[in-house]
C-alpha cells in the first residue's frame, strides 16, 4: 500500500495522530518538524514518535511547583486554606481566578493539575499560564523538575478514638416511622448500615437523628453522621467536628466499606447509599474532593450517578472529567427524575444489578 500522496499528509488526524495532539504541544512541533523534514507519512512519524514519548513518561521527572513558585514570585501553599488536602498544593488559578482563591491543586504524587472551579489542566499549559507566556514556561521547563514522587511534606496528627453523637440508642419507634415514610426497611438499614439513633438528650445539635456511622475501607469506624428526623432541623445532615473524626473529614466516603470488586455507584448523600445498597458510596454533599476522588480512581468502573439538580449535574461532570484522566471507565449516569434516594426500591434494585453485577 503506498499512502504518502501530499493529500494524506494533509488530512485530518486518525486516532493516533489525534492521541498526540492531545499529550504534548513539544510532541505536536517535533511531530511537524519530522514529516517536513524526513518527507514521512504521518503513520511512521506518529508511531516512532509516540514509542519516544511513552519511554520517555516511565522515568519522566515531575514538575517542582513549589521551586517555580518561589523563584517566580507565585503563592504556593500546603496548609492554612479551606481548599488544602493532604498530598497536594494549592495555588491560584490562573484560568479561571487569578489572584485568589487557591482553586488550583497540583498532586505531589501524580503531578497533575486540577481546579475547583474550571477542572483539569495539562501541566504545560498551566506552566504557560502561571509564568505568562510560552517562552517563559519553555525557559523554566527544564529546571524545575525533579524526582517523582514526592513525598507529602506534613503528615497531620489525628486523634486515635472516634468521637460519638451522646445518648445514641437503638433505633426508637420515631426513626423506624421515618424511614418507612421514605421507603425503606428499617430492618434491611439496620442490618447493613448498623443505623442507630438519638432522642432528646443528645443536646441541641445531635437530639433527634438517625445515627449513621462511617466506615473506612478497612471495616473500621471513622466518624459518625446524623440525620435530623424532621426537616424543619438544619442542618439536615450533622457531620461532627473536623477534630472528632479520625481520618481526614475531606476524604470521606459513606459505603466504602461495602464495594466489592471493581466497580462503584458514587452519589451525593446516605440516603442515596441505602437505597442503592451496597456497591454505592456518597460523596456527602452535592461537591466532592480530590481526597475522595483519590479513592475512586482505584475502582476499574465507576458510575456517577449525582442528584438531577445543575449543580448535582455540574459537579458530577467535574467528577467524571477529573476520573477520566486515570485508567478504566467513567460513566455518567443520566435521565434520572429524582435523587437516587427517592427511587422506587425495585427500581433501585434494578440499577445497581446492571451497574455493579
Ligand atoms: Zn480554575
Amino acid at each position: 500500500m503506498t499512502d504518502s500522496s501530499p493529500k494524506t499528509q494533509n488530512e485530518a488526524p486518525n486516532q493516533v495522530n489525534l492521541l498526540v495532539w492531545n499529550i504534548d504541544p513539544d510532541l505536536k512541533r517535533k511531530f511537524k518538524a519530522k514529516c517536513a523534514l524526513e518527507k514521512r507519512t504521518i503513520k511512521d512519524a506518529i508511531t516512532q514518535l509516540m514509542t519516544e514519548y511513552l519511554n520517555r513518561h516511565e522515568s519522566e521527572p515531575m514538575l517542582d511547583l513549589r521551586a517555580l513558585g518561589r523563584d517566580h514570585g507565585i503563592t504556593v501553599i500546603d496548609s492554612g486554606h479551606h481548599h488544602c488536602a493532604e498530598g497536594w498544593l494549592q495555588t491560584h488559578c490562573p484560568f479561571c481566578s487569578p489572584g485568589r482563591g487557591f482553586h488550583l491543586g497540583f498532586s505531589l504524587e501524580g503531578g497533575n493539575f486540577h481546579c475547583w472551579r474550571c477542572g483539569s489542566h495539562r501541566t504545560w499549559d498551566t506552566v504557560i499560564r502561571l509564568l505568562g507566556s510560552e517562552a517563559a514556561a519553555r525557559k523554566a521547563w527544564g529546571k524545575y523538575q525533579t524526582d517523582r514522587p514526592h513525598v507529602s511534606p506534613t503528615k497531620k496528627v489525628r486523634r486515635k478514638t472516634v468521637w460519638a453523637p451522646p445518648g445514641l440508642g437503638p433505633l426508637g419507634k420515631r426513626h423506624r416511622q421515618y424511614l418507612r415514610r421514605r421507603g425503606y426497611n428499617p430492618d434491611r438499614l439496620l442490618r447493613d448500615w448498623e443505623l442507630i439513633g438519638t432522642e432528646h438528650l443528645s443536646g441541641p445539635a445531635w437530639s433527634w437523628r438517625i445515627i449513621f456511622p462511617i466506615l473506612n475501607r478497612e471495616g473500621r469506624v471513622v466518624a459518625y453522621g446524623g440525620r435530623s428526623l424532621s426537616d424543619k432541623t438544619k442542618p439536615k445532615y450533622r457531620l461532627p467536628e473536623d477534630s472528632q473524626i479520625t481520618v481526614n473529614p475531606k476524604s470521606l466516603l459513606y459505603g466504602i466499606h461495602h464495594v466489592e470488586g471493581d466497580a462503584v455507584v458514587v452519589v451525593e448523600g446516605p440516603a442515596d447509599v441505602r437505597r442503592l445498597g451496597k456497591g454505592s458510596v456518597a460523596t456527602l454533599g452535592t461537591g466532592w474532593n480530590v481526597e475522595q476522588a483519590v479513592q475512586l480512581k482505584r475502582f476499574q468502573r465507576r458510575y456517577i450517578m449525582m442528584d438531577p439538580d445543575s449543580s448535582g449535574q455540574e459537579q458530577g461532570e467535574k467528577l467524571a472529567n477529573w476520573l477520566g484522566m486515570y485508567s478504566g471507565e467513567t460513566e455518567i449516569i443520566e435521565g434520572l427524575f429524582c435523587d437516587p434516594g427517592d427511587l422506587d426500591q425495585k427500581e433501585a434494585d434494578q440499577i445497581m444489578k446492571e451497574l455493579v453485577e
